[in-house]
């Protein structure tokens, strides 16, 4: 059973609604009210050893990436970071591991001024739970659900360039590309693009399972469709140097995770103004397509007309 409707059946149709329940499950994060004129925005991911990271990655860098995913979630909902808890389970208590880990989620914690205000410590196979708080204003919040037909995508960064790491990785190559393993080991959360694009945004979500599945869950809960310039994707360089297929590299920037870059949506007419806003912030930012009426997302290519996901070796619930 795929994720999404364990999710779905166990879960989220047995829960109770609640009139401080804003936005519940089904977004990158919870909207809470709170008694004032801002609303608490709670999200929480876990990393487990071999699944989420290699076992050979080093201590600095999952502590790091542990909240880095998590403040992906607050950024693609505009909010601006506050506390976290963390639920740390250990195989043994290596002290140089631990002293490594705390620097890495720290490092990453005062850059957003983010307080650790508790958390739990249990001993089994390594996995890291990071839950976050942070606040926006009032009905502001960023969510999948406002693309409107006609809207344009946007795409923060640059795509693949994690996944190709991690193939590589697999692969036992001592040349990966440097852009790779810190795209890979330590992705910067887009945390001040997501702030200045509200009110600006009809939707955001950050990337982190691929673009194309991620898009999908802006189009679904928007109750719209998608056309996507596979031209207009923005690669890395990393990607496109290498010699790689046309299959492969498409493949990796729409299927790959791990990017925790933004999509987001805007109308036509407030394009420049978001693009103006990010350039400021030096984040670069490509404008990837367009929000249809009807459903599903299209992949058109310049090169060869309509494209099928699945010749780009797109495994659908894999
Ligand atoms: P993201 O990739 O943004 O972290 P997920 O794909 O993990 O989001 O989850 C999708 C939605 O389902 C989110 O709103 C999340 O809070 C919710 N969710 C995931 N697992 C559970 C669960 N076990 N119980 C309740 N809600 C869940
Ligand atoms: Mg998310």
């Amino acid at each position: 059973m795929p994720e999404f409707d364990i999710i779905r059946r166990y879960f989220q149709e047995r829960t109770s609604p609640a009139p401080f329940v804003h936005v519940g499950i089904g977004d990158d994060a919870a909207v809470l009210a709170m008694n004032n004129d801002d609303e608490l925005v709670v999200a929480v991911d876990t990393l487990v050893a071999g699944v989420h990271f290699p076992h050979s990655t080093e201590a600095f860098d999952i502590g790091y990436k542990a909240l880095a995913v998590n403040l992906s979630d607050l950024a693609a909902m505009g909010a601006t970071p506050a506390w976290m808890t963390l639920a740390l389970t250990l195989p043994q208590a290596d002290e140089r591991w631990l002293s490594e880990f705390a620097e890495g989620l720290f490092s990453l914690a005062r850059e957003f001024n983010v307080t650790l205000v508790g958390g739990d410590t249990t001993q089994g196979p390594l996995t890291i739970s990071v839950q976050v708080g942070g606040v926006v204003s009032k009905g502001k919040a960023l969510l999948r659900s406002g693309a409107h037909v006609d809207d344009v995508i946007l795409v923060t960064g640059a795509l693949g360039d994690a996944a190709y790491g991690l193939r590589l990785m697999q692969q036992h190559r001592k040349d990966i590309p440097d852009v790779c393993l810190e795209r890979l080991n330590r992705p910067h959360p887009r945390v001040m693009a997501g702030q200045k694009l509200l009110g600006l945004a009809t939707s955001c979500i950050d990337i982190s399972d691929g673009f194309y599945s991620d898009l999908m869950h802006i189009t679904t809960a928007s109750q719209v469709g998608a056309i996507i310039e596979l031209e207009n994707l923005p690669l890395s360089r990393a990607l496109s140097v290498d010699n790689m297929s046309y299959t492969d590299k498409y493949h990796l920037a729409l299927a790959g995770g791990d990017d925790y870059e933004l999509c987001f949506t805007v109308a036509e007419g407030q394009m420049q103004v978001a693009q103006t806003v990010l350039r400021e912030l030096e984040i670069p930012c490509a404008v990837v397509g367009r929000i249809t009426a009807d459903q599903g997302i299209r992949l058109q290519s310049l090169e060869t007309g309509d494209i099928k996901l699945d010749t780009l070796g797109y495994q659908h619930f894999s």
